[in-house]
C-alpha cells in the first residue's frame, strides 16, 4: 500500500495544495480511529520544521474539508480522527483511553425524536460518545 500517494490524492480531491506539512499530518491519521491532539501531532512533525501554528491551521483546514472530525472526549484539548467512517466511542473518565465501536441505533432514536419534536422533521447527522471507567482503572 502506498500511503503517501493516497494522501496526495485525498488532498487533491479536496482541492488542497499538497504541502509537506499537510502530507505529514495526514499520514499520522492513516489508521481508522486514530485519535490525535494538536500537541501529539506537533511532537511528531516538529523535527521536520513544522511549527505549532501550522499544525493548528492544518487541522482547521482538514476539519473544514471534512477530512477529519473532532471527537468529544472531554479531555480539555481538541481530539481529532479521520472522518468518513461512522462510529462512536467509549471514553474512560479516569485514564482517557478511548474505544471505538460501530454499533449505532441512531435511526431508532432519530425517528422517536422526530415523532415527539415540535420544530423538526429532518435529522441529518448525530454525534454522541459514552463515558465510563475502563477495566484496568476499575481494578485500582
Ligand atoms: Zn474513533
Ligand atoms: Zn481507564
Ligand atoms: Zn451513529
Amino acid at each position: 500500500m502506498v500511503v503517501g500517494c493516497q494522501h496526495m490524492e485525498l488532498l487533491k480531491a479536496k482541492g488542497l495544495k499538497s504541502t509537506q506539512a499537510r502530507r505529514d499530518i495526514l499520514a499520522l491519521f492513516n489508521e481508522r480511529h486514530t485519535l490525535l491532539r494538536a500537541e501529539d501531532i506537533f511532537a511528531k512533525v516538529k523535527k521536520k520544521g513544522t511549527d505549532l501554528a501550522t499544525v493548528y491551521r492544518t487541522l482547521e483546514t482538514f476539519e473544514e474539508q471534512g477530512i477529519i472530525r473532532k471527537v468529544d472526549v472531554r479531555s480539555g484539548s481538541d481530539v481529532y480522527e479521520l472522518a468518513g467512517h461512522h462510529h462512536h466511542h467509549i471514553v474512560c473518565t479516569k485514564c482517557n483511553i478511548v474505544e471505538g465501536f460501530n454499533d449505532c441505533n441512531a435511526e431508532d432514536i432519530s425517528s422517536m425524536l422526530l415523532k415527539n419534536s415540535k420544530n423538526f422533521n429532518v435529522i441529518q447527522d448525530h454525534s454522541f460518545e459514552f463515558f465510563g471507567v475502563c477495566k484496568s482503572c476499575a481494578k485500582r
